[in-house]
C-alpha cells in the first residue's frame, strides 16, 4: 500500500498489533526493542534492531533504516527524536512529534498543558519529596489525594493513595527516588475512555466512548460502547477530540476520562499511541485502532465512519488476559473463550507472569446482555443457553 517504510519504537504488544495490521497492506516494519520482543516474534521481513528505545544509538540505527518513526510507548527518548526531526542529514518523518511526546512522556507537564488549553482535568501540583511538602498539598487538596510519578508510569505502579498525613511516609519510600507531582481525588462513578486519531492535516476523528473497569490500577474489562446515557457519550467524545486537538503529529490517542458523581467529565491522561482500552476496534469496529494509527501517520485515506461500531446493534466486551498464579493457567480462560461464537483470542507472545499482560479476549454480540453473557461463560465456564 505505501512503499515507505515505518520503524517502531517498542516492540510490546502494541507494537506487535501495529505489525499485524501493517501485514495486511504490505506495509513493511522494522522494530527497535530486545532481542525477541513480541513485535518481532511475528516479522520476519526485516533487519530489526536490538536494543533500547531510550538508546541514542538505537534509534539513530533505526532511523537510517525507515522513512517514518512511529511509537508503541511513550517512555522513549524523546530529546532525541528532537534532535531527529531538526536534523538536516535524516528526513525521517516522526509521529505524533516528539513534542507532544515530551509532554505527555511527564504526566505533571501533560497536566500543565491540559490545564492551559482549558481541558478539564484533576488539579495537579509539583511536590517535593519531602514530608511539609506532601503536608502541604494534603491541606489544599484534602484527603486522599493521589501522589503520583511524573515519568515512567504505568499500570498505577508510579501512583499512591495518600489517605491522611500518616500514610505520607510510607508514600515516600514507596515513590522514593522518582520526580513526583500530586492530584486531587477524583470522586467518579464510572472510568471512560475515548480513541482518537488526528490525521497529518490536525483533522480529528473519534471512535466510541468506552467504559474501563481497572482491577488493581490495571485495565481488567472494556464495555464498548460505555453503559452510559447517549448525552454522556457524546460529552466524552467531544472532550477527548478536544484534548487531542491541543496536540501535533498524527497518530492514535487514547483519552481516558472519569465520569464524577455531578455528571462532570474530567480527562484523567492521555496516551498518544495506541490503547489496552481501543482494542475492541479490532473486532467490533468498521478500522481497527492499529490500521487506523498506521493510515494517519502514512497519510493514507480513512472512509468516513472507519471509527464506527461495525453494526448499530454491536456491543463488543474486552477482557485482558493476565498471567495467572500457575504457569500458563490463564490459558484456560483462553480454552473457553475458543469455545464461545464470537469471542476473539489475542496473544502477545509473552513469557507467563503472575499479573503479566499476556493477552486479551474481544466479545462482539449483538447487545451488551448477550455480551455480558458470554464474558461469564468465559470468565468461570458458567454454561449459558443461549447459543
Ligand atoms: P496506565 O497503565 O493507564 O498508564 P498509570 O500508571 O499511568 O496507568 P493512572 O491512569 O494515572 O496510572 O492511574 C491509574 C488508576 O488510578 C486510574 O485508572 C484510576 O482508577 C486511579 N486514579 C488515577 N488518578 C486518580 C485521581 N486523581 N483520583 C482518583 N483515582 C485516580
Ligand atoms: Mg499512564
Ligand atoms: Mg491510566
Amino acid at each position: 500500500m505505501d512503499s515507505r517504510k515505518v520503524g517502531i519504537l517498542g516492540g510490546g504488544q502494541l507494537g506487535r498489533m501495529m505489525v499485524e495490521a501493517a501485514h495486511r497492506l504490505n506495509i513493511h516494519t522494522v522494530v527497535l526493542d530486545g532481542e525477541g520482543a513480541p513485535a518481532k516474534q511475528i516479522n520476519a521481513l526485516s533487519d530489526h534492531v536490538n536494543g533500547s528505545f531510550n538508546d541514542p544509538e538505537a534509534i539513530a540505527e533505526l532511523s537510517n533504516k525507515v522513512d517514518v518513526l512511529t511509537i508503541e510507548i511513550e517512555h522513549v527518548n524523546a530529546d532525541i527524536l528532537e534532535d531527529l526531526e531538526k536534523s538536516s542529514s535524516t528526513k525521517v518523518e516522526i509521529h505524533p512529534s516528539p513534542q507532544t511526546i515530551k509532554i505527555i512522556k511527564d504526566k505533571y507537564l501533560q497536566k500543565k498543558h491540559l490545564i492551559s488549553h482549558g481541558i478539564a482535568t484533576a488539579d495537579a501540583e509539583s511536590v517535593e519529596s519531602t514530608p511539609e511538602s506532601l503536608e502541604a498539598v494534603g491541606k489544599k487538596f484534602g484527603y486522599p489525594y493521589m501522589l503520583k510519578s511524573r515519568t515512567d508510569a504505568y499500570d498505577g505502579r508510579g501512583n499512591f493513595v495518600v489517605d491522611d498525613e500518616s500514610k505520607i511516609k510510607e508514600a515516600l519510600e514507596f515513590l522514593h527516588s522518582r520526580p513526583l507531582y500530586a492530584e486531587k481525588w477524583a470522586k467518579f462513578t464510572k472510568e471512560l475512555a475515548v480513541m482518537v486519531v488526528r490525521s497529518t492535516d490536525g483533522t480529528v476523528h473519534s471512535y466510541p466512548t468506552v467504559e474501563t473497569v481497572q482491577k488493581n490500577n490495571i485495565c481488567h474489562l472494556v464495555y464498548a460502547p460505555a453503559r452510559v446515557p447517549d448525552t454522556i457519550q457524546l460529552k466524552a467524545k467531544l472532550e477527548a477530540e478536544n484534548a487531542v486537538k491541543t496536540f501535533t503529529g498524527a497518530g492514535i490517542f487514547g483519552v481516558e476520562m472519569f465520569l464524577l458523581e455531578d455528571g462532570e467529565i474530567i480527562v484523567n491522561e492521555i496516551a498518544p499511541r495506541p490503547h489496552n482500552s481501543g482494542h475492541y476496534t479490532q473486532d467490533a469496529c468498521v478500522t481497527s485502532q492499529f490500521e487506523a494509527h498506521l493510515r494517519s501517520i502514512l497519510g493514507l485515506p480513512l472512509p468516513k465512519g472507519f471509527s464506527n461500531l461495525s453494526t448499530p446493534s454491536t456491543n463488543s466486551i474486552m477482557l485482558n488476559i493476565l498471567g495467572g498464579d500457575e504457569p500458563n493457567s490463564e490459558l484456560e480462560i483462553c480454552k473457553r473463550a475458543l469455545e464461545t461464537a464470537g469471542a476473539n483470542v489475542h496473544l502477545y507472545g509473552k513469557s507467563t507472569r503472575p499479573g503479566r499482560k499476556m493477552g486479551h479476549v474481544n466479545i462482539v454480540a449483538g447487545s451488551m446482555a448477550e455480551a455480558e453473557a458470554r464474558l461469564e461463560r468465559i470468565m468461570h465456564g458458567t454454561p449459558i443457553e443461549s447459543f
